[in-house]
């Protein structure tokens, strides 16, 4: 590897040391600006890149709440506040068990290049909390958001960073923190996105990400003259963003075989329908059930415990689920089975071993920063739309959506076209959404 990239990421460890998911994000990104910016001294001149892996601000807090039998709990809040040279901070927020500095970092880092590549104002950000909303009552989770919001509505506001939901954050939780807000500060504002549709919303917000996933593997087919329809695709997951990704590709004709969550996958050769993905949308959303239940309503469907769906035949397939999803090993059994395509709903879903594995077969293989910015895109368009106080009809979100989708697209293709006309969407989308952030960051001086 280059040496400029070693001691790049040398000094970057010196001060993140134990923050594996955060360096993984950093060195996926230097591997593909710092020869661009070897060609463009004044970046590494003005120490642009040094200075984006540094947040602006990162606010960690105390967040205690009792539960339905009066016992108190103690956890702790997050808000990265990554980089605003071309926005306010804008990204969502995560409740997970999981959630740590390093997980919220690489988070808060991804969404800043996402969010350039929008072509919308808005700066990254990330935030959460190490809350598990699992098994939790309404009232508990009500309990937790007000607190949780209680200290972080001093740091946010409608023009200072505007954050959303991510893992474990639905319409649910953002309802339950945007009262606190607006009872708080006594403003009624698009201070969150994601809002209800009857109280500053947008239409598509919900079905965005899983939608403008499909819409950027549309993109990328299309450069191979070819289409989404009659394509087998395994989808990982079974929250938000899966559900609309597999809703799109059934409505565009492609026929979704797999669906998963963390307690394994399920397997539907004769394909997920209209009918049964309402099923799982129920059983996932309303009755907050186990995937497995498919099996006893479906018997068409093989339920795997303990697996990911990576192992089953496929065109195409997308990770919608979470980080570090799909490794090397499960990147040759996919291109071992023919497919052609990867479009990530998730964040980084693929380890550096899969993402190099893709590469090297030269498939169509799309980074979530790019392939899941539809999320963001559309919570943009909700924050237009909130300053505008109006609400856009369904098919004019659709079409900006669907247009954006095409434009992150492009941006890609014009800055990963290699030498053999092989197109690395990885590439691209690092360089794009760095070219705007650097060129704004040189402008406001140091
Ligand atoms: N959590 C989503 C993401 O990873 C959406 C963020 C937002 O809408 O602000 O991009």
């Amino acid at each position: 590897m280059d040496a400029s990239i070693n001691s790049f990421m040398a000094e970057v460890k010196k001060r993140n040391s134990h923050q594996p998911e955060f360096m993984q994000a950093v060195q996926e990104v230097a591997e593909s600006v710092i020869p661009y910016i070897a060609k463009h001294k004044i970046y590494k001149d003005q120490k642009i890149l040094e200075r984006m892996v540094e947040p602006e601000r990162l606010i960690s807090f105390r967040v205690v709440w009792y539960d339905d039998t009066g016992k108190i709990h103690v956890n702790r809040g997050y808000r990265v506040q990554m980089n605003s040279a071309i926005g306010p901070y804008k990204g969502g927020l995560r409740f997970h068990p999981t959630v740590n500095a390093s997980i919220l970092k690489f988070l808060a880092f991804e969404q800043v290049f996402k969010n350039s590549l929008t072509t919308l104002p808005m700066g990254g950000g990330k935030g959460g909390s190490d809350f598990d909303p699992k098994g939790k009552s309404d009232n508990e989770i009500m309990r937790f958001c007000q607190s949780f919001m209680t200290e972080l509505c001093r740091h946010i506001g409608p023009f200072t960073d505007i954050p959303a939901g991510d893992i474990g954050v639905g319409a649910r939780e953002i309802g339950f923190m945007f009262g606190t807000y607006k009872k708080i500060k006594n403003e009624f504002t698009g201070v969150l996105t994601g809002k209800g549709l009857s109280w500053g919303g947008s239409k598509i917000r919900p079905e965005s990400t899983g939608y403008g996933t499909v819409y950027f593997a549309q993109s990328m087919l299309k450069t191979k003259n070819d289409e989404v329809k009659g394509k087998t695709v395994v989808v990982s997951g079974s929250g938000n963003v899966a559900q609309f990704a597999a809703e799109k590709i059934i409505d565009l004709g492609g026929k979704v075989i797999a669906l998963s969550d963390s307690g394994g996958c399920i397997h539907d050769s004769d394909g997920i329908d209209e009918k049964k993905l309402d099923f799982i949308m129920n059983l996932k959303n309303e009755e907050r059930g186990r995937i497995s239940e498919y099996t006893k309503k479906y018997p068409s469907g093989k339920y795997y415990k303990g697996k990911r769906p990576w192992h089953i035949k496929c065109d195409i397939a997308m990770p919608c689920a979470t980080e570090n999803e799909l490794d090397e090993r499960d990147a040759k059994n996919l291109l071992k089975n023919g497919c052609i395509c990867v479009s990530e709903g998730a964040n980084m879903p693929s380890t550096p071993g899969a993402m190099q594995a893709f590469r090297k077969a030269k498939i169509l293989y799309a980074p979530g920063k790019a392939s899941n910015a539809g999320g963001v895109s559309a919570s943009g368009l909700e924050m237009t739309q909130n300053s505008l106080r109006y609400s856009w009809i369904r098919e004019k979100v659709d079409d900006r959506l669907r247009g954006i989708m095409e434009n992150i697209h492009d941006s890609c293709v014009k800055y990963g076209m290699e030498e053999d006309g092989y197109c690395n969407y990885v590439k691209g989308a690092n360089i794009a959404g760095f070219v705007k952030v650097a060129d704004a960051m040189l402008a406001q001086g140091v």
